[in-house]
């Protein structure tokens, strides 16, 4: 992910990617890896400390990864303004069919078989009920946050659609 993005994955920084960490996009779970993000392509890029510490640490701000229909791989970032800029990843000339591999992430109870042991060894169902933490909260609060984003973007793809079949003629 670091060559394909060459940089830092934030928009409008270039900070060299060999210096920067690679980020869960959507945040890993550490308790349920089933239930966060993947550590896989389609979920993972680099980003410098300065921007790793800025989604972290700052409210606001909420970054995601799309992979289009060609294989190009985007990061999409979003302001706490509510302003959303996206930028695609510097070197998809270099690795492009990186954005076209298949995930196999997409049954999480059974492609992880550690995080299924774990489940059935009986510890959390005695443990006392723990209410969320205050990170699992913010955690989801981002997934239900990229979800909507998400949803918006596909309705934004079939206006243009519409757009562009309108009269027969491309939309200029
Ligand atoms: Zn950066
Ligand atoms: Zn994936």
């Amino acid at each position: 992910m670091r060559g394909l993005f060459g940089t830092c994955s934030w928009v409008g920084c270039d900070r060299p990617a060999w210096r920067c960490d690679l980020d869960h996009v959507t945040e890993y779970n550490h308790a349920d890896p089933g239930s966060g993000g993947p550590t896989c392509a389609c979920n993972l890029n680099p980003k410098c400390r300065f921007h790793h510490g800025l989604k972290t640490h700052t409210r606001g701000w909420l970054d995601d990864q799309i992979i289009d229909a060609h294989g190009i791989v985007w990061t999409e970032i979003t302001t706490p303004e509510g302003i959303t800029v996206r930028r695609q990843a510097a070197n998809t000339w270099l690795l492009p069919e990186l954005g076209l591999l298949p995930c196999d992430h997409s049954d999480p109870t059974t492609s992880d078989p550690a995080s299924a042991t774990r489940r059935t060894t009986g510890h959390a169902e005695n443990a006392p009920k723990r209410t969320r933490t205050r990170l699992e909260a913010k955690h989801r609060y981002r997934m239900q946050q990229r979800a909507i984003n998400r949803r918006h973007r596909e309705t934004d793809q079939a206006l243009a659609a519409l757009d562009a079949t309108d009269d027969g003629l491309p939309p200029f």
